[in-house]
């Protein structure tokens, strides 16, 4: 997977499809560089196809169609992920970011309930426990924490670890940081 930031504010749903698409549209994929680390090669990345994938939104749960791109050097897909998502997860990054933010300052998901009405209590007692379970160290040993910006943070994340934050299933993410 490739993770692009995509501009999105999360308090206009219905433009979610469409900002995607915005920028799916405007995406050089000749600037991409295939993630399979045994290729590797730039230049050689076209669309290929669009898979659903389910989404917590505030307004409801909602399907955002997302491009797989494909190399054709060596065959492997890559989905374009926005920098808003964690892979796997129907849960919105900045939802993450506050049932942690929450759960740092020393608050329980039952007393400080998420702001995301679609995120349900149980939902963010498993997103505390892969936090401590995977990241919360990583953030350590970087010196940081769940409360500098979003933005910081998943650069930060990408380039020590090569991986989204809260990205839990180890399959090979890269950031692609658009040059126009
Ligand atoms: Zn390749």
């Amino acid at each position: 997977m490739i993770t692009c930031f995509i501009d999105f504010q999360t308090s206009q749903a219905s433009e979610m499809q469409k900002c995607y698409d915005k920028f799916v549209d405007s995406l050089e994929c000749v600037q991409l560089k295939c993630s399979n680390s045994d290729c590797g090669v730039s230049g050689q990345i076209i669309k290929h196809a669009y898979y659903r994938r389910n989404v917590k939104l505030g307004s409801g749960k909602t399907i955002l169609k997302v491009l797989r791109v494909i190399c054709k050097k060596c065959e492997t897909t890559h989905a374009i992920l926005p920098d808003w998502l964690v892979p796997y997860s129907q849960v919105l990054l900045e939802d993450h970011l506050e049932i942690l933010q929450n759960y740092v300052k020393g608050n329980t998901p039952n007393t400080t309930k998420p702001s995301n009405p679609e995120v349900d209590v149980r939902t963010a007692y498993y997103i505390i426990k892969d936090y401590r379970d995977n990241w919360q160290e990583n953030l350590r040993s970087i010196s940081t924490s769940v409360f500098i910006g979003k933005k910081e943070l998943i650069l930060k994340c990408f380039s020590e670890y090569k991986f989204q934050f809260m990205q839990i299933k180890k399959t090979k993410n890269s950031l692609f940081l658009s040059t126009t």
